[in-house]
């Protein structure tokens, strides 16, 4: 029987130190607190890349050896398991940020959004500022199109990220480095070129308008008062923003409030209060609690509306 057990963390640290240093591996290390749910078991094996090439070395290796990766932004739109993850999680905290001429910035993929939208408005250049407060790295955000409706009445409509990426230099499932332009990346709601597996961001270029700050000040302003007027506040109420996603014209979370399951809990998670499309940890929640609780969200709205909610999450590692 032994032949099947799964590698031990230590093994499989031991094959990957010749290529990423044996001083850089974390063994079993806690998940939870790279999560903004603060839930989550450990990853056999952490590394935090640094660098974009430093992704790429990371990812080719635990490729060539046949070991499972997964690459970890701000973890703003997961669920970690409760047993954590086998193989090696990457923590992308590759942040190198170079403005051109023109608007054009590229910033590596492990560039927390919140960071380039300060040193774009910063620089007198429109485009991201939109999307404050919303936590998340740039790899994640060219993930899953990053969006937001802009409250304001006058401009009430969803933006994407998608329209200020010029190109996204990827590394893609044949190991191959190339960058892909805006058209190539198939951007949608809530989905890229990066859903399709192995394909991993390294940098993103986007291309930025010069605009007057107050009125990018302003922008961010109602979008903040907006969000904090409507979605518990993360620092307190640890989530991964909405868990199911949109129905059109419907709204999953409306759904699920007619239900009145507002602040229905399950061991230490509970659907929020304040939005009932976000799910928060009261503190000690496990990924079991969340489960059950989006099981039962899906089984009451769909006994009651006959609509299907889908989680909008990634669920990650073994539960
Ligand atoms: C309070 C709160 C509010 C939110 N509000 C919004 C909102 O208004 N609009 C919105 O769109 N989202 C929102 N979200 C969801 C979340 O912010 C986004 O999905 C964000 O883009 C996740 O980025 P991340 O870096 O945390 O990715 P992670 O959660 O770490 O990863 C998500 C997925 O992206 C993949 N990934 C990450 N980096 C890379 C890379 N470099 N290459 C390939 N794959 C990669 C991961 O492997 C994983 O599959 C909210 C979340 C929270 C907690």
């Amino acid at each position: 029987m032994s032949e099947n057990r799964l590698p031990t963390p230590a093994a499989i640290a031991d094959q990957l130190a010749p290529a990423l240093g044996r001083e850089q591996l974390r063994l079993s290390a806690p998940l939870a607190p790279y999560t903004t749910f603060r839930i989550g078991g450990p990853a056999d094996v952490l590394y935090d890349a640094i660098s974009a090439d430093a992704l790429a070395t990371a990812v080719a290796t635990a490729r060539q050896l046949n070991i499972a990766w997964f690459v970890l932004g701000l973890g703003a739109n997961i669920l970690v398991g409760d047993r954590g993850f086998r193989g090696l999680v990457i923590r992308n905290v590759s942040r190198r940020v170079e403005f051109h001429d023109h608007g054009l910035v590229r910033a590596e993929s492990g560039t927390v959004v919140a960071d380039l939208i300060a040193a774009t408005v910063a620089r007198g250049l429109s485009g991201l500022e939109h999307f404050v407060g919303i936590p998340s790295t740039v790899g994640g955000a060219v993930w899953q199109n990053l969006h937001f409706l802009s409250p304001a009445p006058a401009r009430e409509r969803t933006v994407y990220i998608a329209e200020v990426v010029r190109d996204v230099e990827l590394l893609d499932q044949s190991g191959a480095r190339r960058v892909v332009d805006r058209a190539g990346m198939h951007f949608g709601y809530d989905v890229s070129l990066l859903h399709e597996p192995g394909n991993v961001a390294l940098a993103a270029s986007f291309l930025l308008q010069e605009a007057d700050s107050t009125a990018m000040h302003r922008v961010m302003q109602e979008n903040l008062s907006w969000r904090g007027a409507r979605h518990p506040w993360l620092d307190y109420h640890p989530s991964a923003g909405s868990i199911f996603k949109k129905i059109e014209g419907v709204g999953a979370g409306r759904l699920i409030d007619e239900c009145g399951l507002k602040g229905f809990r399950i061991g230490g998670a509970q659907i929020s209060h304040m939005h009932a499309n976000i799910m928060v940890n009261l503190g000690g929640a496990t990924a079991a609690d969340v489960r059950s609780l989006i099981l039962h969200a899906q089984r009451t709205v769909a006994d009651r509306f006959n609509q299907h909610l889908e989680p909008e999450i990634g669920m990650v590692g073994e539960f």
